[in-house]
């Protein structure tokens, strides 16, 4: 049988943890539906929490964005500073994200913390990264000498991952679109990390009997709901467990980014 491993009871607890009174700043130049969703679902938790969240809108512009990004860093008031994808066409995260003060960056943007990272210094990780490190170890899944493989090398999941993996002592792989023979490499992981944006194209071939799989694809059904890059039917009896989507990396995500807001604030 393969266990769930839902995100719901971490995500409570890492808000019950978290110390009201800091503020983050968001700032979002886009009209995307699913991102303007994300972002009111970060304002709504944010409230929960007693954390001030400021939505701020500047022109969709890379200078004007790259300013608002200035502005919030160089402000006291402001602790956490977000820049939301997608962006604008001409503007790119990886040149606007190195305006925001890395002691402010929760989200883990800033090429300099995920440099930090990759150095073993202290940075802040993308929330989502971190979130999948809190599920290990909420489950308590052993990492130390085992074999974890990543699928996604973005910097906002798979890289930041593969570092915080690593960190733990696993023997990390991380796969990619031109990864040859995808399956065998994935077959041979004890933690399986699926993140590239692709429904259900993790199958029972990929995974070794008893692996944990963290999902944490997010890809739109037809119905209007999410479905995960693991398919779930398939890996079941397989997976040792599996994240469900929704309900399992996503939640977390959240409340690992207002734990990051509240650690920038002390
Ligand atoms: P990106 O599109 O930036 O990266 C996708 C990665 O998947 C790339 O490294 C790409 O390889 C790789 N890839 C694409 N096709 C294949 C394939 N056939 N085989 C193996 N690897 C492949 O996506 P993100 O990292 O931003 O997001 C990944 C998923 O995670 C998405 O579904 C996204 O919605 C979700 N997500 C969920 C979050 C949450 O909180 N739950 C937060 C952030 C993201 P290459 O580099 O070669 O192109």
């Amino acid at each position: 049988m393969t266990l769930s491993l839902p995100g719901k009871e971490l995500s409570a607890a890492i808000r019950a943890s978290i110390t009201g009174g800091a503020r983050l700043a968001v700032v979002v130049a886009t009209e995307d539906e699913a991102a303007l969703w994300y972002v009111r679902s970060i304002a709504k938790a944010a409230a929960a929490v007693g954390i001030a969240c400021d939505i701020v809108e500047p022109a969709p512009e890379a200078d004007e964005i790259r300013a608002a990004l200035e502005r919030l860093s160089a402000d006291p008031g402001v602790h956490g500073v977000m820049l939301q994808t997608p962006l604008p066409a001409g503007a790119r995260l990886q040149d606007l994200a190195s305006a925001i003060d890395p002691a402010k960056d929760v989200d883990g943007a800033n090429p300099l913390s995920l440099g930090r990272l990759a150095a073993g210094l202290p940075a802040f990780a993308p929330a989502t990264a971190g979130a999948v490190m809190a599920l290990l170890d909420h489950y308590e899944v052993p990492l130390e000498g085992r074999r974890a493989v990543v699928v996604g090398r973005s910097t906002v999941v798979g890289k930041p991952l593969a570092h915080l993996l690593l960190d733990r002592n696993a023997t990390v792989t991380v796969c990619h679109s031109r990864t040859r023979d995808l399956p065998s490499v994935t077959a041979e992981a004890d933690v399986l990390v699926a993140a590239v944006g692709r429904a259900g194209m993790i199958g029972a071939e990929h995974v070794k009997p008893g692996a944990i799989v963290i999902d944490v694809g997010t890809n739109p059904t037809p119905e209007g709901g999410l479905t995960g890059d693991v398919d779930a039917a398939a890996v079941e009896g397989r997976a040792g467990g599996l994240t469900p989507v929704p309900g399992g990396v996503g939640p977390v995500t959240t409340a690992v980014l207002l734990r990051n807001v509240s650690l920038a604030a002390t």
